[in-house]
């Protein structure tokens, strides 16, 4: 968990670089729905680009769906999701139904400067989805993902004004959630406002204990 920009893709594809299994981003899914002219992704990018959030149902059900897939029976690393408390209340449901339950949730921790920052200068490659940084995790070539050759583009939901209500709602609709998984005592806070791999050091930590 973490506000948008804290790093948390960016720190799933490390950690399943570690411990193999599926890295489960709801808005990469969106994403690439959208990318595939799936009418999920069309519906959901009428939300997602003015930084709203996509409703819980259909979130819900695009995680559920993913969950029965038989990768994610040995373990799953979950980005981005839950991101509301009903989110959360349906998750745990969902867990229930599988026999399993979540060990950690690690929170990213970030200052609203270096959140804006990143966005601004973050690139996606079109067709992997790895994120770049303009500074901080630059492309060899400009405008070439390195691991596929695939274009990268700003995302529209990296627009200024986007960002604000994106750090708006996660205020009001996310940050409740940190209460949530505080209260059952598998809360483990990171300070995302230092080198990715010192982020990754302090992650690694935590995961240690499981
Ligand atoms: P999130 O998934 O939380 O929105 P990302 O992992 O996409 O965040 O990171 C947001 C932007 O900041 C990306 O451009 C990424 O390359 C960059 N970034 C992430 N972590 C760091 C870090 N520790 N130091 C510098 N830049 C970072
Ligand atoms: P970031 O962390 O940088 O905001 P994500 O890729 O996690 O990036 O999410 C991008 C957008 O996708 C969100 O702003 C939201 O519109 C939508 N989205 C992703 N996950 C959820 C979720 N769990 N519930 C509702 N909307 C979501
Ligand atoms: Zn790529």
């Amino acid at each position: 968990m973490g506000p948008p920009g804290a790093g948390k893709g960016s720190q799933s594809a490390k950690i399943v670089e570690h411990y193999v299994m599926p890295s489960i981003s709801t808005g990469q899914m969106f994403r690439d729905a959208y990318s595939n002219n799936e009418p999920i992704g069309i519906e959901a990018m009428k939300f997602i680009k003015n930084g709203n959030l996509v409703s819980d149902d259909i979130t819900n059900k695009i995680v559920a769906l993913r969950l029965s897939k038989q990768d994610a029976e040995d373990g799953f690393l979950l980005d981005g999701y839950p991101r509301t408390v009903a989110q959360a209340i349906a998750l745990d449901k969902m867990l229930d139904e599988m026999g399993t339950k979540l060990d950690a949730v690690i929170n990213i921790l970030s200052s609203n400067d270096v959140l804006f920052e990143r966005m601004e200068q973050r690139r996606v490659c079109r067709t992997c989805g790895t994120t770049y940084h303009l500074r901080f995790k630059a492309p060899s070539v400009e405008g070439v993902c390195d691991k596929c050759g695939g274009e990268l583009y700003q995302r529209e939901d990296d627009s200024h004004e986007s960002v604000m209500n994106r750090l708006m709602i996660y205020e009001t609709k996310t940050k409740p959630l940190l209460d949530y998984y505080d209260k059952k005592g598998i809360l483990f806070n990171v300070n995302g406002m230092q080198s990715f791999d010192k982020v990754y050091e302090d992650v690694e930590l935590v995961l240690g204990e499981f």
